[in-house]
């Protein structure tokens, strides 16, 4: 068992001042993993001051100098990647096949702010005036427990790049992931205090964060929920805040679509990471002419969906995060069934031999209209909900009729068409017949998905101020 008893202030392993326990949970086998002591305030406030006093050098430092930072935080990070997919595999479940993909993008969250830091220029002359682009100041960095280290790695590298300090709370669910991030990021001999990393509770150590006056900017990714708390709670002290929350992705099926392409593809995309992504496409959208076609297809797609071991290489799916989670699944695949959908496949219950662990059936429903809840809220499990549509003016209108907006989905062979669908979605991204991640592109949600962008010069610009200096 192990015991994560250290937080990581002002350079160094310390002990924190709190004292309280929290238990990791195999999501596996429901054993014990370890356990974290969580930090508290005290904990919080001592690691702002050190980031607040690191920051009036580091704010300093020169493009050259913080690149070669970053490029010694990527050549660290890489150096554990096995040991690194392991812990992701153990702590949440994530499977082998995707926490390799997470790896990947985590690397590449690095290395592309050195690629964007290269060419970017922090000041240009406007008329009369030169427009001068300062770091933010201390950054606090909240993170969920899903892909936790990409997500610790991206902002930090983003915070990093533009000369800000961080404060970074990652998920209490995560302690395991984040103990072998912060000993990668020790190596990398940042200057003290440009990073300090507080393990607890959102309620005491987020809060901590997001109400204190000395932070100057939240980069948040998590659920709606506590982004709402956030931006109500940075709201006194005017934080800057960029904030990657839920998403109801739709998927768009075109009348053309190559239906033996398009399923398989769309099932990938509604059940990546065990269907606990916030850019899974839970809502597929089908003409009503190719229904029935659809059905047949699912059903033999998902045969071949294995759930199972996520340390198993030919598991797609694995278990939920934890028994939490499992349950409100669950209770989703029950309000389904109640409001009146169907089930094409899965449903209620652990998939046969998996009684030990969160695993849930993958499940997907038909007959559902966008009114329902199992198609309107986000559920954060292997749950699909079928939609069918007459015209696509109507498809477009179902997928807008979403309080979400961070990612959508169409698919089909007339890609000129798909791209005019795409114009007309409400969505931070909208991905045509399929995607593979672009690290320098923007990423981020419209409507309740968030505020702001992460990634590329768009992402950097969010840790960075203007200002106008007349002469
Ligand atoms: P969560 O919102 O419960 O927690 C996220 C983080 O916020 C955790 O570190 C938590 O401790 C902290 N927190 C909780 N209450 C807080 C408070 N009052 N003040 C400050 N911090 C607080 O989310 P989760 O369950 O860890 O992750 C799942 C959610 O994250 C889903 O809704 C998912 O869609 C979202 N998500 C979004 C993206 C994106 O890029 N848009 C990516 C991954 C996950």
């Amino acid at each position: 068992m192990k015991l994560i008893d250290k937080i990581y202030i002002n350079g160094e392993f310390v002990k924190p001042h709190g004292t309280e326990l929290f238990d990791l949970i195999s999501p596996s086998t429901q054993q014990l993993l370890g356990k974290v002591t969580l930090g508290d305030e005290t904990d919080t406030r001592n690691a702002i001051a050190a980031a607040k006093e690191a920051f009036k050098s580091f704010s300093r430092t020169s493009k050259a100098e913080r690149i070669s930072y970053l490029e010694k935080m990527y050549a660290a990070v890489l150096k554990r990647k096995k040991e690194l997919i392991d812990v992701m595999v153990e702590e949440y479940g994530g499977t082998v096949l995707f926490s390799t993909a997470s790896f990947q993008n985590t690397i590449d969250s690095i290395s592309v702010n050195i690629e964007v830091l290269k060419n970017f220029n922090f000041d240009k002359k406007v008329g009369n005036s030169t427009v001068v682009l300062n770091p933010v100041g201390v950054v606090g960095i909240i993170t969920p427990w899903n892909a936790s280290n990409g997500f610790i790695c991206g902002k930090l590298s983003t915070a990093i790049a533009a000369g800000c300090t961080a404060v970074i709370k990652p998920s209490e669910m995560s302690a395991m992931q984040t103990q072998l991030i912060a000993e990668c990021l020790d190596e990398v001999g940042l200057p003290k205090g440009v990073f300090n990393i507080v393990n607890g509770l959102g309620s005491v150590v987020g809060a901590e964060i997001t109400r204190n006056a000395d932070i100057a900017k939240i980069s948040f990714t998590g659920s709606t929920v506590v982004g709402k708390t956030i931006a109500r709670d940075g709201a006194e002290t005017i934080k800057r805040i960029t904030l990657e929350l839920g998403g109801k992705s739709a998927n768009i099926l075109m009348e053309d679509a190559d239906l033996h392409v398009a399923i398989p593809q769309s099932l990938g995309l509604a059940f990546m990471n065990s269907g606990q992504a916030c850019i899974a496409a839970t809502r597929l959208l089908v003409p009503e002419s190719r229904l029935e076609e659809v059905k047949t297809i699912i059903k033999d797609s998902i045969s071949h969906i294995k759930v199972g071991d996520p340390r198993d290489e030919t598991s797609h799916i694995g278990p939920m995060v934890s028994k939490k989670q499992y349950e409100r699944v669950q209770n989703y695949i029950k309000i389904g069934i109640e409001e009146g959908a169907s089930l094409l496949t899965g449903g209620p219950g652990h998939p046969e031999g998996l009684e030990n662990g969160n695993f849930v059936k993958p499940t997907v429903f038909v007959n559902v209209t966008n009114d329902m809840r199992i198609a309107r809220e986000e559920i954060f499990g292997p749950v699909l909900s079928v939609i069918t549509y007459k015209t696509l003016d109507e498809a477009i209108e179902i997928a807008n009729d979403t309080a979400y907006g961070l990612s959508a989905y169409v698919q089909g062979q007339d890609e000129k068409k798909a791209y005019e669908i795409a114009l007309r979605l409400e969505s931070g991204r909208v991905a045509i017949n399929g995607f593979k991640h672009e690290p320098l592109a923007p990423f981020g949600g419209v409507k309740q998905s968030g505020i702001g962008r992460e990634f590329g010069e768009y992402g950097l610009e969010e840790y960075l101020e203007t200002k106008t200096v007349l002469i």
